[in-house]
């Protein structure tokens, strides 16, 4: 997450994107393009900028999950045309971030029903400050979730099973799961990812244990051909989902040994316990060390 992309920007708020690229250069949205993916006959994923988008297409309309960053939804709902006359009846947010959400306002003005956790939309409501001390943005009315759920909540459409599986305290407070068992397919949102470390939004009431056990739950429903399609990196199935939660499983305990010999976190980062495990993720960069502090800070917290 960059800290521009955290921020929801309102449709057609190009002034404040040119100062957001002047000062710290997000993506020129403009030249943004739109790719669909067919992963099934009536599912498919949009990837522009930002968290992967899911499209479940046929008679009752189209079920769409995240929606990418708000300058980029014009782009997204032709690309959905180029699929389907159907107009889009439905959308559930993953979790917060703004490259997931920030199309809400403008997809809920054409008419579509935004859902999610009610963590979520709280977050919405009421955000944290921006990363430059300024109050956050609160999403627009047209924007919030209309319908917000518990620990589950299921939908029937385009003969599919929808099922919503809160995921507690993963990435982030309010992540949701979608599990399509009739197309064995399972979105994640960023509480998994095929390609870098995980990461926890602390600030935004992720914790590691809670992303550890939504990569168990992951696991525990995808059989062998399970398309898993992570909100960053491509689509993988149940073995890639079991590496990561390996990866994340050794970091954390190695950093909670060192956190119980009194080592300070610049001492625990120095300590490298990352490097034998970069061979086993994909663009690890420097995000190895960013779950290595994020483990650091939720053990010291007793987490
Ligand atoms: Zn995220």
């Amino acid at each position: 997450m960059t800290k521009a992309a955290r921020l929801m920007l309102p449709f057609g708020a190009l002034v404040l994107i040119a100062a957001l690229a002047h000062a710290q250069g997000p993506p020129d949205f403009s030249k943004v393009q739109i790719r669909t993916n067919k992963i099934a006959d009536n599912f498919f994923t949009l990837d522009g900028q930002g968290g992967t988008i899911g499209v479940l297409t046929g008679p009752d309309g189209v079920f769409m999950v995240d929606t990418q960053f708000a300058p980029l939804s014009e782009k997204i709902a032709a690309a959905v045309k180029q699929i389907t006359p159907q107009p889009i009846r439905f959308i559930v947010n993953t979790h917060v971030h703004g490259d997931h959400t920030g199309g809400d306002e403008n997809f809920g003005k054409m008419g579509a029903t935004i859902i999610s956790r009610e963590e979520l939309r709280f977050r919405l409501a009421h955000p944290n400050p921006q990363n430059n001390g300024q109050p956050g943005v609160p999403m627009p009315a047209a924007g919030l979730p209309k319908q917000t759920y518990g620990n589950r909540l299921t939908l029937n459409m385009n003969g599919q099973e929808i099922q919503l599986i809160a995921v507690p305290r993963a990435h982030t407070d309010g992540d949701t799961m979608v599990f399509f068992p009739g197309l064995d397919i399972i979105m994640t949102g960023d509480f998994y990812r095929s390609i870098q470390y995980p990461n926890v939004d602390r600030n935004n009431g992720g914790s590691v244990q809670g992303l550890i056990d939504g990569l168990g739950a992951v696991i525990g429903r995808a059989g062998p051909n399970t398309k898993i399609i992570p909100g960053h990196g491509p689509t993988v199935d149940r073995t890639a989902v079991a590496t990561h939660r390996d990866v994340a499983l050794a970091i954390r305990n190695r950093v909670a040994a060192l956190v119980s010999q009194g080592k300070t976190e610049d001492e625990v980062v120095a300590a490298k316990v990352n490097a034998d495990l970069d061979a086993r993720v994909q663009e690890p960069g420097t995000t190895g060390e960013r779950f290595v502090r994020q483990a650091y800070a939720d053990l010291k917290a007793g987490r």
